[in-house]
């Protein structure tokens, strides 16, 4: 059976992910996966208004150094989630400029 080392699919696939906002490819896995779900579950509202929360969000952001235990985790609706990352995509666009 042949192997080839040398392949350029791999770096092709990784440059077609980068720029998109998604779970797999923040390096959350199947780990965050179930993190998530029984987080939602224990707390099934938002945590700031108490509407019925559709996302986790973490408290630290992965990219400060939080981490998935459940102390740096809440509960947001759809509305309050999007108001968060809305700020702090603001927030990190400003901080790399500085
Ligand atoms: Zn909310």
């Amino acid at each position: 059976m042949r192997r080839l080392w040398a392949s350029d699919a791999p770096a092709a696939a990784v440059s077609g992910l980068r720029g998109q906002e998604s779970d797999a490819t923040h390096g959350y896995g199947y780990q965050w996966t179930k993190i998530r779900r029984a987080f939602l579950r224990a707390n099934p509202s938002c945590a700031r208004c108490g509407a019925k929360a559709v996302q986790v969000d973490h408290k630290t952001p992965r990219r400060e150094g939080g981490t998935h235990a459940w102390e740096n985790l809440q509960s947001l609706c759809l509305k309050c989630h999007q108001a968060k990352s809305k700020r702090e995509r603001r927030d990190g666009l400003l901080a790399s400029q500085a």
